[in-house]
């Protein structure tokens, strides 16, 4: 039997949760490229995600948790198994006691916007960087994103899992290795959410810093075309974005594929890209950068499903 169908035997009495099936990842992916999906699940509420991932691990069906699949890039052939969108997962609050301080909590399907508006709201200061990020918290808190010189980790204070058995478990900041760009965190686990630890602000310095970031966004990102931020990781000192750039790559296209000219690390959609002309962009750039710099250009972006 086809993935497909026995994912449809697996959830068809999990009535509550939407499901996709045979979907065109270019429809929910910020760089509109992306192969079919088996099935797309949008997931609502925990007690349902675990329902659902205990099934699936069940049946050994593949699965991957997404928030804005805004850096992922899913290869033409598609991904055979389930996609589990968690937007649904996204409340947010804000606690205070004298001995812990401030905290936000989080779920992880909740917008990394929505975290730093309830920030603003209170006057706690250290989320401003995410400011114009556009992923959710739980794929914030898996890359361990970061701008502006600070990272998730530097805020970061409790991260909740369904480890790959579908038991919760919660891990200190401490417990947690991170690196530029990756959280070390247990195979298969899916982050259902995070707390941050803030502190208290000046409201006006806040909202100054974060009306700073977005516009300094605005500036020098293609934000005109569809796009999966930075596509390579910097090299300690030398921004990839400069790399490509001085290798006279900007503007250089492959089908609708182009490495923009206002932003040298980003690859835009301008128009009918394939996921297979990004990849090749993407090959050619880390050919070059190989031969003409001796420089090992590393995907930031997450490429999964078949060629
Ligand atoms: C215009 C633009 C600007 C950007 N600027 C920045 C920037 O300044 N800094 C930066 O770091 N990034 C930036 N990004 C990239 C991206 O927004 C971030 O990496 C973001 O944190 C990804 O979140 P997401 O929800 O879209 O993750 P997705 O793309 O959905 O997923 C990314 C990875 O996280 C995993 N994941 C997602 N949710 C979960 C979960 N709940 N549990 C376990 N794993 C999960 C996925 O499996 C995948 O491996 C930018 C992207 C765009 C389009």
């Amino acid at each position: 039997m086809a993935v497909e169908n026995i994912i449809k035997e697996t959830l068809k009495d999990i009535t509550s949760a939407k499901k996709l099936y045979d979907e065109p990842m270019s429809r929910h992916a910020s760089l509109c490229v992306g192969g079919k999906a088996d099935a797309l699940v949008m997931i609502e509420n925990e007690e349902q995600l675990i329902g659902i991932v205990k099934r699936l691990i069940a049946k050994k069906i593949d699965y991957l948790p997404t928030g804005n699949l805004t850096n992922i890039i899913v290869r033409d052939g598609g991904y055979r198994g389930a996609i589990l969108l968690m937007k649904g997962l996204k409340k947010t609050n804000h606690q205070y006691s004298p001995e812990s301080g401030h905290t936000i909590s989080a779920q992880a399907g909740a917008s990394l916007s929505a975290v730093v508006s309830l920030a603003l709201a209170q006057e706690l200061s250290g989320m401003e960087f995410c400011a114009g990020i556009p992923g959710s918290v739980g794929g914030a808190v898996w890359m361990n994103a970061g701008a502006y010189g600070k990272e998730i980790k530097d805020v970061i204070e409790n991260v909740y899992l369904l480890d790959a058995s579908g038991e919760k478990k919660e891990m200190r900041r401490e417990e947690i290795n991170f690196e530029y760009r990756k959280t070390e965190l247990p195979p298969r686990a899916i982050i259902l959410g995070a707390s941050f630890k803030l502190e208290k602000g000046n409201g006006e310095e806040i909202k100054k810093r974060i009306t700073e970031i977005m516009k300094w966004r605005q500036e020098k990102h293609p934000l005109e075309y569809p796009n999966a931020g930075s596509i390579f990781k910097n090299i300690p000192g030398q921004p990839a974005g400069r790399i490509i750039e001085e290798m006279g790559m900007k503007g250089e296209s492959i089908g609708g594929a182009r490495i923009s000219p206002k932003h040298a690390n980003f690859i835009v959609n301008t128009g009918k890209a394939t996921a297979s002309e990004v990849l090749h962009l993407i090959s050619l750039v880390q050919k070059k950068a190989r031969e003409e710099k001796g420089i090992n250009l590393e995907t930031e972006v997450v490429i999964i499903g078949d060629e």
